[in-house]
């Protein structure tokens, strides 16, 4: 047999995950391949998963998506990071803002030169995102091409619209749509494959690749596989959210908003039509009830629909790929969406996915390669989110147990490095960058006790100067750019929805 062995693929389910992969398996794969997407209106998505990081433009970038048609398709809106507010306690604020902070001096990263200094200013004041968004501003480019502007922005969109918006793209692009229930999964009965999914009205649809979008059942990898559940919850124990949109709120911010509560956090999403609302919270320290009414009085404007209940585990699937079912998306695992990652989870498995693509046979060199990079991935993930909880400082029993719980041991050699000398571990694919990595352990207030010693070769004054500059630059492409509201409405405002 020559080229490849997966010349039908089925993709199992119609959400973000879903249509994702369609898109992009469309746009990728040669021309001999067969796309079917399997979906269930009657089932229907998850339905939330709105805020997003920078790495989605590349996705929209390969798929040849206009920046600006996509924002207008799914009401969206740019997010220059997020503010975490409250994390150390009431009041308390700082932003994981995208992009760069300080500039390139010498050897070692900036932040060095600014604990040498002894943190003059705040850290954010050396970052244009960071002032930009605490501003309301935002522009693609602050109008000075010799400047860099160190900024990077991901966005804001409804889910639905989304995945209506990738389906509408991927349909052209050939991917073939089938509406309708699985009721029953068919295996080989010698490799012990998956065969074909059976739907209701006695169809059957087969195939050599199985992509399971099927959401938080896992329906295939889980469910009629088997592949065990690895349960995070001692580490992250929230486990439910419940949802709500209100009305927008004028002017549109361009980050997303996480304010810590006593047993979790609520979000704030900023669209063009309405403004998402969310709380995640641990049900073994508040009641649905409480949780409901915390929610509402979080939110700025009344409610457009009844609030929507979400319950989950955390963790993941212990392999992503078995045999010829590869899972994307929620079927493949679920982390609370603190630091919007999961969205880029699908992204990121979609292009492992095509990086891995069977050859002539299905290798098992290859799933495992595929698996352990996955894993590395989702554990660094992890990792930041736990940051979160465990370098808190708020004061109720929820918090200070996430205090008192031992991080795990790839999270206690970051801490540990970093609290002696600044230093970040950053290895392999990891997502987060060390700016990332940086503006999480610093706002969440952990102190490194030095700094790197090259960090000591400039003189004082330079220092100084040096500091100064990064500050001066940073709030210059700010104040440069427009109000958020004013670009939208000049490069991407969406249609007035009724
Ligand atoms: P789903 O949307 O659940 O889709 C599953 C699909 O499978 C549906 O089409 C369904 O019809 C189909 N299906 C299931 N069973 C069958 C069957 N028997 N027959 C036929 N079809 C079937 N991510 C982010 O990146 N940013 C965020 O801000 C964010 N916020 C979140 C907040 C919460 C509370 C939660 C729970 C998640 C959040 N996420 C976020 C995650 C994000 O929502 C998901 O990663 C994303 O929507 C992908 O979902 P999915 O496509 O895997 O599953």
């Amino acid at each position: 047999m020559t080229g490849s062995s997966t010349r039908s693929v089925v993709i199992v389910g119609g959400g973000t995950a879903g249509w994702m992969a369609a898109a992009a398996l469309a746009r990728f794969l040669p021309p001999d391949h067969r796309i079917r997407l399997v979906e269930s209106d009657a089932i229907g998505t998850i339905g939330v998963g709105e805020a997003t990081i920078p790495a989605l433009r590349i996705f929209n970038h390969m798929l040849g998506i206009d920046e600006d048609a996509f924002l207008r398709a799914t009401q969206g809106t740019f997010k220059l990071g997020i503010e975490f507010a409250g994390w150390s306690g009431d009041g308390s604020r700082y932003t994981h803002a995208f992009g760069t902070i300080g500039r390139a001096l010498g050897l070692v990263p900036f932040h060095h030169y600014w604990l040498r200094a002894g943190r003059p200013g705040s850290l954010w004041d050396h970052s244009a995102a960071a002032q930009a968004a605490a501003a309301g501003r935002f522009a693609r480019d602050h109008g000075r091409p010799d400047l860099p502007s160190g900024i990077a922005w991901a966005f804001h969109f409804d889910a639905a619209l989304y995945a209506a918006f990738l389906r509408r793209h991927a349909e052209a692009a050939g991917v073939e749509r089938i509406e309708g229930r699985i009721t029953g999964v068919e295996r080989d009965g010698e490799t012990g494959h998956i065969a074909a999914v059976h739907l209701e009205g006695d169809r059957r649809v087969a195939g050599d690749l199985f992509v399971d979008c099927s959401g938080f059942r896992s329906l295939l990898l889980g469910e009629t596989l088997g592949t065990a559940f690895e349960d995070w919850s001692h580490h992250l124990p929230c486990d439910r959210a419940i949802a709500v949109p209100t009305a927008r709120l004028d002017p549109l911010s361009p980050y997303t908003r996480a304010t810590a509560h006593p047993a979790g956090w609520q979000w704030r999403i900023p669209l063009q039509h309405r403004t998402g609302n969310g709380i995640v919270y641990a049900s073994a320290h508040l009641s649905d009830d409480e949780a409901t009414a915390r929610l509402l009085a979080g939110c700025n404007g009344a409610p457009l629909a009844e609030p929507r209940p979400l319950r989950f585990t955390t963790g993941r699937r212990r392999a992503a790929w078995v045999g010829n079912c590869v899972a994307l998306g929620l079927a493949a695992g679920f982390m609370e969406p603190l630091e919007s990652t999961s969205i880029h989870l699908v992204q990121s498995g979609i292009a492992r996915l095509l990086e891995y693509w069977p050859g002539k046979t299905l290798a098992d060199a290859d799933i495992a390669a595929f698996n352990r990079r996955t894993e590395a991935e989702w554990l660094a993930i992890r990792d930041l989110l736990i940051l979160h909880y465990h370098a808190n400082a708020r004061p109720e029993p929820f918090w200070q147990a996430r205090r008192d719980a031992p991080p795990p041991d790839s999270l206690a050699e970051r801490l540990a490095l970093f609290r002696a000398n600044g230093r970040i571990l950053r290895e392999g694919d990891e997502l987060f960058t060390e700016v990332g990595w940086l503006q999480v352990l610093i706002g969440q207030g952990v102190q490194p006790l030095g700094h790197h010693a090259l960090a000591d070769a400039i003189p004082p004054a330079d220092l100084a100067d040096f500091l100064a500059l990064a500050r001066t630059h940073a709030a210059a492409v700010a104040a440069r750019m427009p109000a958020h509201d004013a670009f939208i409405a000049a490069h991407c405002a969406a249609p007035v929805s009724k």
